[in-house]
């Protein structure tokens, strides 16, 4: 389901904006992934696999724009910089 609030969502992953790992994980992620990715800012997800590192998609949203595919089928590709 896709948030009309303004927040861009994957409604694959359940991750929005800041959260969002380096790659999707391509599964639903937990409540606690979800705090880790984006509170404690230990937790990332690339290579296929969950690896405890910082994601850099905390700090750039544009970068976090370009790493998740389903997040950019669900909204209008912003114009390059
Ligand atoms: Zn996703």
């Amino acid at each position: 389901m896709w948030c009309d609030g303004g927040l861009a969502l994957c409604t694959v992953c359940g991750l929005a904006e800041g959260e969002l790992t380096t790659e999707c994980p391509g599964m639903k992620t937990s409540e606690d992934q979800r705090r880790r990715i984006y509170s404690v800012g230990d937790l990332d997800f690339r290579d296929g696999k969950w690896v405890d590192e910082p994601n850099p998609t905390n700090q750039s949203w544009d970068y976090a724009r370009k790493a998740c595919p389903h997040l950019y089928e669900n909204q209008t590709p912003l114009p390059d910089p």
